[in-house]
């Protein structure tokens, strides 16, 4: 059984405007849930409050009251149905008439005009995290670009400078997003920076509070848009940034710039700039760790007597040793010219992996010197048997037999 309307406001039948304004703001305070956390007799007081409201501030729908009762009002007025019938479906709306009465977002955020709002709320509608959100504003999105670097860069660390394509902070409305620098609340939360959807389950209602679409979390919406950045604040530009890559890095490592991507819209927050390290392969090196290999192929006279052979680092030539007797596939090691440490003190090392160069065809006198060396069973040690793999097996068989 609804109670009466006047009743519930504890006013007169022929209160005017002012008196079911005051009575309102006082039982809407007074019940409002933010203020009574769990408390189910609160909640629906406060519906109570706002339905008799909603119907007793409306010229029209007062009158329809005060001729039919609650039947007068009970199917027209939809949201004010939804109140007894939906129940909390609707709470949505009852915000919105609150925030319509009281100002809003922008009222209470500035204290104006409803002294106290913010000590009988504490954290306002949308608790605090509401708030941080429009305190913040909207943040820029991080931005991520690549960097190809090569393994001289890498070796000793660079500093680059990049012209890169992003969002900035735009000129014309200084990033307000409107021509005056004004904003108005937002008419769809009010303010709130949030909206709420109920739904009723058989487990019962569940408020689901969302960013509000319309303002993005704000709470406030521009006004008189900035026609360079459509109201955004921001827009698609240019700008150059300095990255200092240490020396060490590796493919796939990446370097986060706070603050250096995109900028906020509305004066948030700007995104991070997060730079992914690409690694070119070298021509002559390949990277393991923070060592650096050379192939170097070197001829077979110089692997048994020993020489002095010039090989390339990341800077410049170097003299290297071939020992006398070197044997195919052997490492030899030039200390610190790899790659820097990462973390600091000292680099990596250059390994030469010394291979055999054999030529794949040979003529004239090429091929006479070759037959003399086979003469020798100190440099073929095969005794330049045509057929020594038959030597072999029958050498085999001797031991055998
Ligand atoms: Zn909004
Ligand atoms: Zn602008």
């Amino acid at each position: 059984m609804k109670r009466d309307y006047y009743e519930v406001l504890g006013v007169g039948r022929s209160a005017d405007k002012d008196e079911i304004k005051k009575a309102y703001r006082k039982l809407a305070l007074k019940y409002h849930p933010d203020k009574n956390p769990d408390n189910k007799e609160a909640e629906e007081k406060f519906k109570e409050v706002n339905e008799a409201y909603e119907v007793l501030s409306n010229d029209d729908k007062r009158r329809r009251y005060d001729q039919f009762g609650h039947a007068g009002v009970g199917s027209s007025a939809a949201s004010g149905g939804a109140y007894g019938g939906a129940g909390y479906g609707d709470i949505n709306d009852i915000f919105s008439a609150f925030n319509d009465m009281f100002g809003g977002g922008g009222g209470r955020t500035r204290g104006g005009g409803f002294g106290g709002f913010e000590d009988v709320f504490g954290g306002g509608f949308g608790g605090g995290g509401g708030r941080r959100t429009r305190s913040a504003g909207i943040h820029g999105t991080d931005l991520k670009i690549r960097l190809k670097l090569t393994l001289e860069e890498i070796a000793k660390g660079v500093e680059k400078t990049l012209k890169i394509k992003k969002q900035v902070v735009c000129e014309q409305c200084s990033g307000t997003g409107s021509k005056s620098g004004k904003t108005e609340t937002c008419p769809t939360c009010h303010g709130s920076g949030e909206v709420r959807q109920a739904s009723k389950t058989m487990f019962g209602q569940f408020v689901n509070i969302a960013a509000c679409p319309t303002c993005g979390g704000e709470g406030h919406v521009v006004k008189d848009r900035c026609t360079s950045c459509y109201g955004e604040g921001i827009k698609q530009g240019e700008t150059t940034v300095k990255i200092n890559v240490p020396a060490g890095v590796q493919e796939g490592n990446y370097l986060t710039l706070q603050g250096q991507g995109n900028a906020g819209p509305r004066g948030g927050a700007p995104g991070d700039l997060i730079v992914v390290i690409e690694e070119k392969p070298h021509d002559l090196f390949k990277r393991n760790g923070d060592d650096i290999i050379y192939d170097l192929s070197v001829g077979f006279p110089d692997l048994v007597m020993g020489v002095k052979i010039d090989v390339p680092t990341l800077e410049g030539q170097v003299k290297l040793t071939i020992p006398a007797g070197t044997q195919p596939n052997t490492m030899l090691r030039i200390g610190g010219k790899g790659i820097g440490h990462l973390k600091g003190g000292g680099s990596g090392d250059l390994y030469v992996r010394v291979n055999v160069f054999v030529p794949k065809d040979v003529s004239g006198k090429d091929r006479d010197l070759l037959k003399e060396l086979k003469k020798s069973s100190a440099i073929c040690p095969n005794h330049g048997d045509e057929n020594h793999e038959k030597s072999i097996f029958e050498k085999a068989k001797d031991i055998f037999s």
